[in-house]
């Protein structure tokens, strides 16, 4: 129209700081089915801006020491079993980025953490990256867990990491804020889906502290009773860390997903920044 001002719009703003994600990934079928979890993935598509490359951090690479993977093309690994066989079908051919796998490394120090070929991408990441990039157009590195370190150490890593959200990197945690599948799964066969006490008050508390940004806590949760309880192994709290660590107290926080699958089972995901 005459006199209407041109629209700035854009296509990539390489300077804008990326937000970090923490996803709660839930039952791996939220992969292949079309449910409330698997549209809230997709629906965090449009509230993150299109990245350079993604980093996951994934509940499911949890070993002895901090490794990115360094691998062309990582394969898609069906780390589960006893699913239907269309799961075991899914692939997410997205690339590596060797260059990436070796920046992160260098952030958290050579000397705890290494580029390795032995792993790929884990459901923890494809679960959710099919929904909220489907076209796998987007080059994925993921990082484990040491199952050595304290919650301290994690949060650590996670803030070395925080360099990256300038280079248009996406920081993705991957894991659940309750995580007890004992008890997901008898209420499951019960067909009981009322979720415990003990779930709603550490999903409550855990996210206060992420509103709060009070790390001290988030690195003790998991010692209250309720943690134990929520968490009787620590893999599926730990990527939390990492996102917390990555963001600061002037990050926005936000809960685009919040909820519980299978009684017990956490699905809140967090948006910061
Ligand atoms: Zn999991």
């Amino acid at each position: 129209m005459k006199g209407s001002m041109p629209m700035s719009t854009p296509s990539h703003q390489p300077t804008a700081r990326m937000p970090v994600l923490f996803v709660g990934h839930g039952n791996p079928m939220n992969a292949i089915e079309d449910n409330a979890w698997s549209r809230g993935f997709r629906a965090l598509a449009s509230a993150v801006p299109r990245p350079r490359a993604i980093l996951s951090i994934s509940a499911h690479w949890y070993v002895a020491g901090t490794y990115t993977t360094a691998n062309d093309r990582p394969e898609t690994l069906h780390d589960f079993g006893g699913f239907p066989e269309a799961l075991y079908r899914v692939r997410y051919p997205a690339p590596g980025d060797v260059a990436l796998a070796r920046r992160v490394v260098g952030l958290v120090g050579e000397r705890r953490a290494a580029p390795s070929l032995e792993w790929g991408l884990d459901h923890g990441t494809w679960s959710v990256l099919v929904h909220l990039r489907p076209e796998a157009d987007v080059p994925v590195v993921q990082l484990s867990l040491d199952g050595r370190l304290p919650p301290a150490e994690h949060l650590a890593i996670g803030r070395a990491l925080a360099p990256l959200r300038d280079e248009g990197v996406l920081v993705m945690a991957s894991g659940n804020v309750v995580h007890n599948l004992r008890h997901a799964f008898s209420a499951w066969y019960r067909g009981d889906t009322a979720t415990p006490e003990w779930a709603r008050a550490f999903d409550a508390a855990v996210a206060d502290a992420v509103s709060r940004h009070d790390t001290a806590t988030l690195a003790g949760l998991l010692e209250s009773d309720d943690g134990r309880e929520a968490h009787p192994t620590p893999d599926h709290y730990l990527p939390l860390l990492y996102a917390v660590g990555a963001s600061g107290p002037e990050d926005r926080v936000r809960f685009p997903i919040v909820g519980f699958d299978m009684a017990s089972l956490s699905m809140r995901s967090v948006i910061l920044g």
